[in-house]
């Protein structure tokens, strides 16, 4: 079965991420700072955990997942309330798996949770590509939500699979244009972010596809 920690001192968030990962079948445990955190990390050995970066006590998230990294692999999202975390996430290779700007849904983050670990058991399932309901056959060229197939304009599966391709991985527009559009393709870069809006519309909330800030898009 799998089991989360989440390290979260604010007490309503900690209890929504209870409910809504716990809804998911996971088994939940909750620490409230980074010290109990750690601990508890160490002791379960969970299969994913969920970090708040701005935590009482002596340790921060930062601190929390820096300690954890000299011993485990364990997939960490982490909860940010400020745009200078951001910047320290994405800076520093922290060794974070995600992360989720506050305030968030709840459901956003078990999309998210869903997909890091997806991304870890999935990797030898070649030419498919799952993310929630959103099933990628890029052997068919064929997408489907919920079983039903997706009518995707040429352009938009071009850029899909480009990101399939390189999932994880924070492409540029730039990068997106000429992997989907060609290198001889010249427009604005801003052709990525009318495509990309239209594929978040015709896939929902499932797709793992996510805007970093002054870089570009990531899937998964
Ligand atoms: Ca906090």
């Amino acid at each position: 079965m799998t089991s989360i920690v989440v390290v979260e001192d604010e007490a309503d968030i900690a209890q929504l991420l209870a409910l809504y990962l716990g809804n998911e079948g996971w088994t939940v445990h909750l620490a409230d700072d980074g010290e109990t955190g750690l601990a508890a990390i160490r002791a379960r050995n969970p299969d994913f955990v969920v970090l708040d970066i701005g935590l009482p006590g002596n340790m921060d998230g930062f601190e929390v997942c820096r300690e954890l990294r000299r011993t485990s692999e364990v997939p960490v999202l982490f909860l940010t309330a400020r745009d200078d975390e951001i910047d320290r996430i994405l800076g520093l290779e922290i060794g974070a798996d995600d992360y989720v700007t506050k305030p968030f849904s709840p459901r956003e983050i078990v999309a998210r949770v869903k997909a890091v670990l997806r991304r870890g058991a999935q990797k030898f399932e070649a030419g498919r590509t799952t993310f929630g309901v959103v099933d990628i056959n890029t052997d068919r060229h064929e997408v489907t939500v919920d079983g039903e197939v997706v009518d995707v304009a040429a352009q938009e599966w071009a850029l899909l699979e480009s990101l399939v391709a390189n999932q994880g991985t924070v492409l540029s527009r730039q990068q997106l244009l000429d992997l989907a559009w060609g290198v001889d393709w010249i427009g604005d870069p801003r052709t990525v972010d009318v495509h990309v809006r239209q594929l978040r519309r015709k896939l929902g909330d499932d797709l793992p596809l996510v805007t970093i800030r002054g870089a570009g898009y990531r899937l998964g």
